[in-house]
């Protein structure tokens, strides 16, 4: 028996896709060109912040319902994901005054977001060893952190065991249609028929979208880099750490690693979805860390990794029936923070899929939107850490 819908990629959200899929009953075949999770791609490079803070308002249901999700996922797919509750912190200097944090906690608490001032006695409490340039801070107790690669291994395998076909080592070449009806996708191994298709191919989504005759010029890519250093005794015990002013994302994770991310560029590679190390990207990420944890300097680098990114020029993913081609969805556009959306991205396209009324809105989030670009989103940089 065909399946009635095919998944292609392999990243943390086609995974959690067709993880929701075969949950709820729907025969689905998912396609991945290299690994779950594959090297190069952004889920296995991601920095696995979780977070409410510093969402698009159009996005924010579904990171609210995202991040109550994280709170069990771990039980609910049978895995270790490494997930830590502890939270965000926005750090601010000396040049911010307290009237400045007090107007942003007033805009969070508008949008439902947790968020609690925290003077320089109350950051020492979070992050004992934070340089004293740092005077104050937001503290967001929601959210926290997770693997990113665990996190999509997980969601492919309780999949497959939920009756799921994951295939890897298959790459999707065009999607085929009839009279503006998905019939199919043409792959590295024939064709393979299927009345729906998800395009949730990442950075490689737009070249996909092509195959329709349709353009996804919203959607670029973007190499970051992340370093880790070698295993330090617990220093960052707390919350995921983010400066004002810098675009740094900082974190130990379980391993005892710092690592830090935040939209820090690779030297361009061979293509536009490959990177080379990029060594004064380090430097420059290196010496933020240390401005803001000085005890950082003691641990160096052990190595650093990259992803290819699939910024969407807005800020927000595009997800949704694609109204010119029966039976063809997109869920790709994540930028720098769709690692947190993964479980509200897959409950909300198997709705679609089935037809339900959506648990989750995603008005706003559709490719039926405006993509004017303003003063702030000048779709051109990532404007927050992950
Ligand atoms: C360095 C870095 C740090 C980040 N940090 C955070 C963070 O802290 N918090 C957060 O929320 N988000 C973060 N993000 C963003 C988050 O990781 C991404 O939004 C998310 O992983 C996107 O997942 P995806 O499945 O859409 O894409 P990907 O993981 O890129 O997966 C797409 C998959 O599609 C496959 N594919 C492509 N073309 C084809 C084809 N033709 N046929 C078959 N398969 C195909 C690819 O091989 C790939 O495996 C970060 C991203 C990066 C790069």
């Amino acid at each position: 028996m065909n399946p009635e819908v095919i998944v292609i990629g392999g990243g943390v959200i086609g995974s959690s896709i067709t993880y929701h899929l075969a949950r709820d009953g729907v025969k689905v075949k998912q396609l991945e060109k290299g690994s779950i999770a594959n090297q190069g791609a952004a889920s296995r490079a991601s920095a696995g912040g979780i977070r409410l803070n510093n969402r698009d308002p159009r996005e924010l249901s579904l990171a609210k319902a995202s991040v109550l999700r994280w709170e069990t996922l771990e039980e609910e797919l049978g895995a270790d994901l490494e997930y830590i509750s502890t939270g965000q912190i926005m750090l601010y200097d000396h040049r911010y005054s307290m009237e400045v944090l007090q107007e942003q906690v007033k805009e969070d608490e508008k949008g439902g977001i947790p968020a609690q001032i925290v003077d320089q006695n109350g950051l020492k409490e979070f992050i004992p060893c934070i340089s004293p340039l740092y005077t104050k801070g937001i503290f967001y107790p929601s959210g926290g952190q997770a693997n990113g690669l665990l996190t999509t291994i997980a969601f492919s395998s309780a999949a497959r065991r939920l009756g799921a076909d994951v295939v890897t080592g298959i790459e999707v070449y065009s999607i085929k249609t009839e009279n503006n009806k998905v019939i199919g996708v043409n792959t590295s191994s024939g064709f393979m028929p299927c009345s729906t298709v998800i395009n949730a191919a990442g950075a490689w989504a737009p070249k996909i979208h092509e195959t329709l005759n349709l353009s996804l010029p919203q959607i670029k890519t973007f190499r970051h880099q992340m370093s880790a250093t070698y295993a330090a005794p617990l220093i960052l015990p707390g919350p995921t750490i983010s400066a004002k002013e810098t675009k740094i994302s900082l974190k130990q994770t379980i391993d005892g690693r710092i690592r830090a991310g935040g939209g820090y560029s690779t030297k361009p590679g061979p293509d536009e979805y490959s990177g080379v190390f990029n060594e004064e990207s380090l430097n420059q990420q290196r010496e933020t860390v240390i401005s803001i944890i000085p005890e950082a300097e003691k641990y160096g680098i052990d190595f650093t990794y990259y992803g290819a990114e699939a910024h969407c020029i807005d800020d927000i993913p595009i997800l949704g029936e694609v109204p010119e081609v029966l039976g063809y969805i997109l869920a790709a556009g994540f930028s720098g923070h769709g690692f947190t959306l993964s479980p509200g991205v897959g409950q909300v396209i198997s709705e679609i899929v089935q037809k339900k009324p959506l648990s989750i809105s995603i008005d706003g989030l559709t490719i039926e939107r405006p993509f004017s670009v303003d003063g702030i989103n000048d779709g051109a940089i990532r404007h927050f850490p992950g």
